[in-house]
């Protein structure tokens, strides 16, 4: 079982490796073994190539028969962008297979491995299963529930601050700090910010990082998330600095406005109407307070295979986000000065009043980016 343990620690390690490139498909590591030796090893680079099982087999040639195979993702058994991967194993001789985890598909899970049993491979399931679901978190929430892997970024000073009580608030933590979130960035599959941020900052939203910087082959392209702004009445003026940046840009509004949406469609952005719920049903609110629909607007980016957001956004949305139940982490860089209570605070969330009404957290992790704090927290299910 250790020999078992360090296989697919290698395996998940050759995942990792597709981090920045694979989406809207998942990382998947896999490691052929044969009378203790690995004889092949690959992993996904990116949607279209390539399986990692099907890398592995072929460095392995004629030694897969026989062999042992460790895949961090149960192996498919249809046929989507490639041919199945079942299929490939069952052909190359493989008489053992280690998944870490089943496909989360429900329209698919265990069907891969049902087709290797058929075939009278011995399969086994749930090796690290844990470490091979943490690779994955938007794919397999999106499989699972049709919305997207939401964290969002927030950077404040130590009592809680995000910006001056005049909206000013460049820059809150250090560079070391910053390089931290371009990282972020280039994992995730789209940057979300709000009307609020996009009007005061004229943010860029993109990954700077080279390739060499993310351990990817010299000079190659570095992939920018899609970037979405939630602009319910599309104030984002064409000229905003990120409509002119290589990549895409979303625009989200609650209603549509036809010579604005012309303006910016023509500027580059995609424009997205994402009605609110009729207010007119809901007698508390009054029609300008129409907002985008941010459980519509989330479906939606779910149908179109984006797995993991990113919110870089102010405390309006940033709150919105959160009491709409659509936060599944935060990433709170802490910096280490204070703003003063004038400041503006990290969520907006009306209607909190009493203590028993507190957002509770749990810390998965907490670090030191160069002079700041980092924290992973999750929200803790109700
Ligand atoms: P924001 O949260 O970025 O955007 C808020 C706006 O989003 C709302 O005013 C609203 O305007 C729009 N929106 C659309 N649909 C919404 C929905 N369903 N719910 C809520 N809002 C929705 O802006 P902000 O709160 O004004 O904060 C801006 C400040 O935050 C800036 O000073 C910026 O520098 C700072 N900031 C700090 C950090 C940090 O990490 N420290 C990060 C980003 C920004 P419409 O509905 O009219 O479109």
């Amino acid at each position: 079982m250790a020999a078992g343990h360090a296989f697919m620690a290698r395996a998940l390690r050759l995942a990792e490796r597709g981090r920045w490139t694979t989406d809207p498909n998942p990382r998947v590591g896999c490691v052929l073994v044969r009378d203790g030796e690995i004889v092949g090893e690959g992993w996904h680079q990116r949607a279209g190539g390539p399986h990692a099982e099907r890398v592995a087999l072929a460095q392995a040639g004629e030694r897969a028969r026989g062999a042992s195979a460790f895949v961090t993702l149960e192996p498919c058994s249809h046929h989507g962008r490639t041919p199945p991967c079942a299929d490939a194993l069952i052909s190359a001789g493989v008489a053992r297979v280690v998944a870490a985890m089943i496909d989360p598909n429900p329209r698919v899970a265990g069907r891969g491995l049902e087709r290797l049993r058929e075939a009278g491979i011995a399969v086994e399931v749930g090796l690290l299963a844990e470490q091979a679901a943490a690779l994955n978190p938007g794919f397999i929430k999106r499989q699972r529930t049709g919305l997207p892997f939401c964290r969002v970024k927030l950077a404040a000073s130590l009592d809680g601050r995000t910006a001056m009580a005049s909206g000013e608030s460049r820059w809150i933590t250090s560079e070391a700090a910053r390089a931290d979130v371009q990282r972020l960035r280039a994992g995730a599959s789209a940057i979300l910010t709000g009307s609020g941020t996009l009007l005061a900052d004229d943010p860029s939203l993109n990954v700077r990082l080279t390739a060499e910087a993310l351990g990817l082959p010299p000079g190659e392209a570095v992939r920018q998330p899609l970037r979405v702004i939630v602009d319910s009445r599309l104030r984002t003026p064409p000229t905003a600095r990120l409509l002119g940046l290589p990549g895409a840009t979303l625009i989200a509004c609650a209603t549509d406005e036809p010579a604005r949406r012309a303006a910016l469609e023509a500027a580059g952005a995609q424009v997205l109407v994402c009605p609110a719920p009729d207010p007119s049903q809901d007698p508390t609110k009054d029609r300008t307070e129409t907002h985008v629909d941010l459980s519509t607007l989330f479906g939606e980016l779910a149908r179109r295979e984006l797995n993991e957001i990113l919110i870089e956004a102010g405390p309006t949305l940033a709150g919105a986000a959160l009491q709409a139940g659509l936060v599944d982490e935060l990433i709170l860089y802490l910096a280490p000065h204070l703003m003063g209570d004038a400041a503006r605070g990290l969520f907006r969330l009306p209607g909190l009043t009493q203590m028993a009404e507190r957002v509770p957290l749990e810390i998965h992790d907490v670090r030191r980016i160069g002079p700041d704090l980092r924290l992973t927290l999750r929200p803790t299910p109700r």
